[in-house]
């Protein structure tokens, strides 16, 4: 028996990256667990990182983090864009995403294109400080798979954000050619894409790949940028941004800084948006050139 009173049993999850590396956070309460049609569901909350979203045991968002990822993959070309009005997004279920595409004043409508209903509504339920606004009357929920939905729309929008998970199950197809072609022709002639491309540290292939394919679809300018992500393997992120005319160091500066005056955010602002451009890792810049 133990005898030491502070004994507290210890739950702990893992998400493993390889066989030998390993992420865990110590667990508070599992919130919701389930298993959709596409796949399993977890939230969990956690002392050190707040409430977790899971999907197939692999950590999607948290609480303490997100706003890293949000922020930027929102922000950075929506601010790239003059005057983003038609915004597409795809994945993104837990809300975080759409929340930050709404506080730009320019967005009229953001059709935003989920796979899997019960993120969504596990979501809402249990992390309403990322799904807040998926109820927004700018916010037109389309559940459907985003392959698919780009291949048949004949919409045209000046923004896409692919909010997506790792490259494996329903996913895969938003890392392949046909999808970028489609992206591409879903976009105005001035239109931005930007994507979720993993850690540049395990996964460089992969940001390549996905370089060379945006650049076969005809993108005029494709810039990786990268930041730090703790829950996420390797802890060192990226998105890569596509743009048919727009380049994000050229951004006007003062138009950041004066939006922001009615804008929260933490981690963006108008030296950050150049600067995740600008610190881009030399071995990174050289796998883009190869692409
Ligand atoms: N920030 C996360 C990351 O990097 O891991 C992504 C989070 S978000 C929860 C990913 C969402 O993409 C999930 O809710 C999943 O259901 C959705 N998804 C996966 N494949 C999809 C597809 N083909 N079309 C639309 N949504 C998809």
């Amino acid at each position: 028996m133990n005898q030491n009173n502070n004994f507290k049993c210890h739950i702990w999850f893992t998400e493993y990256h390889n066989n030998n590396v390993a992420l865990s956070v110590r667990v508070k309460d599992i919130l919701y667990m389930d298993k959709s049609e596409f796949q399993e569901i977890e939230i969990i909350d956690t002392y050190d990182f707040g409430k977790v979203l899971i999907l197939d045991n692999t950590f999607q968002t948290t609480e303490r983090d997100e706003f890293i990822y949000h922020e930027l993959i929102s922000h950075v070309p929506l601010f790239t864009h003059p005057n983003p009005k038609e915004v597409l997004v795809i994945g993104g279920g837990d809300g975080g995403t759409v929340r930050e595409v709404v506080k730009h004043k320019s967005v009229e409508t953001v059709d935003f294109v989920e796979l899997d209903g019960k993120v969504i509504e596990a979501c809402k339920k249990y992390m309403p400080k990322l799904s807040c606004e998926i109820d927004n009357e700018k916010v037109n929920l389309i559940i459907t798979d985003g392959i698919r939905y780009v291949a048949e729309t004949d919409k045209k929008y000046d923004v896409i954000i692919v909010d997506c998970p790792d490259p494996v199950g329903p996913a895969k197809g938003l890392f392949e050619k046909e999808f970028y072609k489609n992206v591409f022709k879903c976009l105005k002639d001035d239109g931005i894409m930007v994507q979720q491309s993993e850690s540049p540290l395990y996964n460089l292939d992969l940001i390549q790949n996905i370089c060379r394919y945006l650049k076969d679809a005809g993108f005029k300018i494709i810039m990786p940028y990268t930041y730090p992500m703790p829950t996420y393997p390797s802890g060192f992120w990226s998105f890569t941004l596509a743009s048919k005319k727009y380049n994000p160091l050229e951004t006007d500066e003062e138009r950041i800084k004066e939006a922001l005056k009615d804008m929260e955010t933490k981690y963006y602002d108008e030296e950050v948006h150049k600067g995740v451009f600008l610190a881009s890792p030399k071995f990174l810049k050289e796998a883009v050139k190869k692409a």
